[in-house]
């Protein structure tokens, strides 16, 4: 059972960005006071919400302040120093395993072949330069050679395609602690938001299709065009890892489907980007579903209402979006509020409903997309 925590309560966020903006804007509009933990002053979800407290993720008086100020904690992101909210065990109806569990990419793959008995890519854990080529044999290649930890986006993966692949790596070996996994020949990549309520039930969202570019999550469409059959395992799949986790709060985990496989790829203990077209394209967004979750309000059956794609705007497309908006009144526009832009930094979104706007989304990111 989760506490009932009900409005006006105090809801503490660790982390400022637009996760925790969104999150922090669906509990403002159920009437909750928010508080959140970012060390950027004004970050994206300091702006919206009641207060912000100013240090480092893992500062434990901050940490410490938040809860004292807060009826509940949660988080937007996975790196959160799991020590300084273990003290506050308590506050965290999501718990601290399920941070243990998804911070680390070796013991993620471990749980949900293990635990939750759901297929995952083959992989190994290696130390050294020495286990890398052990490995190599054992893994099929292509493989991708990854850090245990800190990588996002790109940073932190090696491709394994080939001997000359093997041979500069095996040159100038990375350090700490690293996971070969088998590069799986998925056709497309998938996402499903899941969570469950006060009463164990589990409710996900439709699954997204989403495509990467450099590594980066470009577009999300949703419902994905799927076989009933290939949904059907893809909710299963969301349900067996929700419950293996006793989770509480949202979660996000990313898949690769072929013409006759699964696989999960990884794991988001948190509302997820690939979700954020849920804001206006279903009952219940997953900003509100996570916030319904970790204070013990009930969730309906998750409907949507029409296609919708979403596209995330890097960098620079910010400038050419906030102008062009005037001509667009079928964008639901979303700009974070980042002080600085930054080339591939997530600045904000557009979220469409239907397969014209959606062609017309994706004529204009062809045309003033980032090069
Ligand atoms: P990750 O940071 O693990 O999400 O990986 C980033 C991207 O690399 C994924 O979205 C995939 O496009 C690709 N990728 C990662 N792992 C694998 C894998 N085991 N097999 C195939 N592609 C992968």
């Amino acid at each position: 059972m989760t506490n009932l925590i009900l409005p006006p309560a105090t809801i503490g966020i660790i982390g400022g960005g637009q996760l925790g903006q969104m999150m922090a804007l669906a509990a403002k509009t159920m009437g909750y006071k928010v508080g959140v933990l970012d060390p950027t002053a004004a970050a994206p979800a300091g702006q919206v919400a009641d207060f912000q407290i100013v240090a480092a993720y893992d500062d434990q008086a901050a940490i410490d302040e938040l809860a004292a100020r807060s009826d509940v904690l949660t988080y937007e992101f996975e790196n959160v120093d799991v020590n300084a909210l273990a003290k506050h065990a308590d506050l965290v109806p999501q718990g601290t395993k399920l941070l243990e569990i998804t911070s680390n990419r070796l013991t993620e793959k471990t749980f949900i072949r293990d635990v939750a008995k759901v297929p995952v890519a083959q992989f190994m854990a290696i130390h050294s330069a020495k286990e890398f080529a052990d490995a190599i044999g054992r893994i099929t290649l292509p493989a991708i050679l990854k850090t245990v930890s800190g990588g996002y986006d790109g940073h932190g993966q090696w491709s394994v395609d080939n001997e000359a692949d093997v041979a500069a790596l095996l040159a100038d070996f990375p350090t700490g602690t690293l996971i070969l996994e088998q590069r799986v020949p998925f056709k497309k990549e998938l996402s499903i938001m899941v969570t469950r309520d006060a009463n164990d039930r589990v409710v996900f969202w439709p699954i997204a299709e989403n495509v990467h570019v450099n590594h980066i999550l470009k577009t999300s469409a949703a419902p994905a065009v799927l076989s009933a059959a290939d949904t059907a395992k893809i909710q299963q799949i969301a349900t067996s890892i929700a419950n293996s986790l006793s989770l509480r709060g949202v979660l996000g985990i990313e898949l690769f489907v072929s013409d006759d496989h699964v696989w999960v790829n990884e794991l988001a203990p948190r509302p997820h980007n690939s979700g954020h077209y849920t804001i206006e394209a279903t009952n219940i967004s997953q900003f509100e579903g996570h916030i319904r979750s970790i204070t013990g309000l009930s969730l309906p059956v998750i409907t949507a209402q029409a296609p919708a794609l979403m596209l995330n705007l890097l960098g620079d497309e910010i400038q050419q979006a906030r102008e062009d908006f005037v001509n667009h009144p079928e964008w639901h526009f979303h700009d974070y509020g980042k002080a600085a832009i930054k080339r591939d930094r997530k600045m904000g979104h557009i979220t469409v409903i239907g397969d014209d706007n959606s062609q017309k989304l994706d004529e204009w990111s062809q045309t003033h997309g980032q090069r």
